[in-house]
């Protein structure tokens, strides 16, 4: 049976060490650390989703700064509003939910973002910060694994790992971090011919191409370790992910589960861009380096 990658429990554990932080520094500093959503628009998901990121700043002191703009906001006003909380002293960290409505291009929006606030790690200045191994706020979902991985022991240094999926909120920055860790990576997409004979390969799986149960156990080296990012809503209720874990949890050596996997880890590495950006502008030591990719 797989090692069960539980990143509902890191989640609270590194949520304690980052409330530390914040309880230790805000008097001195004068203010806690701020992180603003910015919502535009109805999607039910993202409601979920922005409602779930306020409620982990409450639980670890960091003050929630959210706008939420209608759907029909013409750009320059979002742009307006992304410049006002990148001058806005409250605000460590933006964080522009996506998917934006239809007629709104996420582009020009999240390059306003100021990359030091940036805390989805998704500026093209900050993407590039990570292919050459600078510091900066990273992707959280990535950044996400890359935590699990190093608190169960999985190292990354001379693994071969397959990164399924080649997004820019995911795969690619997953590929070019499990690199840094010194694994051999490859990126499958959805244009690789004969994805079997590249997973059944790897030491290392992360699964991030938004197809429900797609991986079973014939795509797994027996002994590998499988992250599964993939999320999905199940007609009948419930929640799956790319992988069909009753299958592959017999053959893996690590599985995450969906739900308590990748997702609440998403929501960490947030906090920790968000507390991180807050102790740079005060140059205040906080001790998280090893959460830091
Ligand atoms: P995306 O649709 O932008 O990218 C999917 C990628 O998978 C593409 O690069 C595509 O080439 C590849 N792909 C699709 N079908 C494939 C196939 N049959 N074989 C090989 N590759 C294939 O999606 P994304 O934003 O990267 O998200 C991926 C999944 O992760 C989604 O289910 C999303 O909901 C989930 N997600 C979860 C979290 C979390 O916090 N748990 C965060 C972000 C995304």
């Amino acid at each position: 049976m797989a090692l069960r990658l539980d990143g509902k429990a890191l989640a609270k554990e590194v949520e304690g060490r980052l409330g530390a932080v914040v309880l230790a520094a805000a008097s001195s500093v004068g203010r806690p650390p701020g992180l603003a959503v910015l919502r535009v628009g109805d999607d039910p998901a993202s409601a979920v989703y922005v409602a779930n990121k306020e409620k982990a700043c409450a639980r670890i002191g960091v003050a929630s700064y959210g706008a939420h703009l209608p759907a029909k906001t013409p750009p320059a006003e979002v742009l307006k509003t992304i410049q006002e909380l990148n001058a806005d002293p409250r605000v460590d960290g933006i964080l522009l939910q996506l998917p934006l409505p239809d007629g709104l291009d996420e582009t020009p929006l999240l390059q306003a973002i100021d990359p030091e606030k940036d805390a989805d790690g998704l500026h093209t200045l900050n993407l590039g910060r990570l292919l050459k191994g600078e510091p900066g706020p990273r992707s959280c979902t990535p950044a996400g694994v890359m935590a699990l991985l190093k608190s169960n022991g999985i190292d990354p240094a001379g693994k071969r790992a397959v990164v399924i999926g080649r997004s820019i909120l995911v795969g690619q920055p997953m590929a070019l971090m499990l690199q840094a860790a010194n694994a051999t990576v490859t990126v499958a997409h959805s244009r690789t011919a004969d994805l079997l004979a590249h997973t059944r390969n790897a030491d290392i799986l992360v699964v991030a191409a938004g197809r429900p149960e797609m991986i079973g156990s014939e795509h797994v080296q027996p002994g590998a370790a499988v992250v599964d990012v993939g999320i999905h809503r199940k007609p009948e209720g419930g929640l799956c992910g790319d992988v069909r874990s009753a299958d592959v949890e017999s053959i893996a050596a690590a599985l995450s589960p969906v739900p308590g996997g990748v997702g609440p880890m998403t929501v960490t590495m947030l906090l920790v861009n968000t507390v991180v950006a807050w102790c740079r502008r005060h140059d205040l030591e906080h001790g998280l380096d090893d959460l830091i990719v």
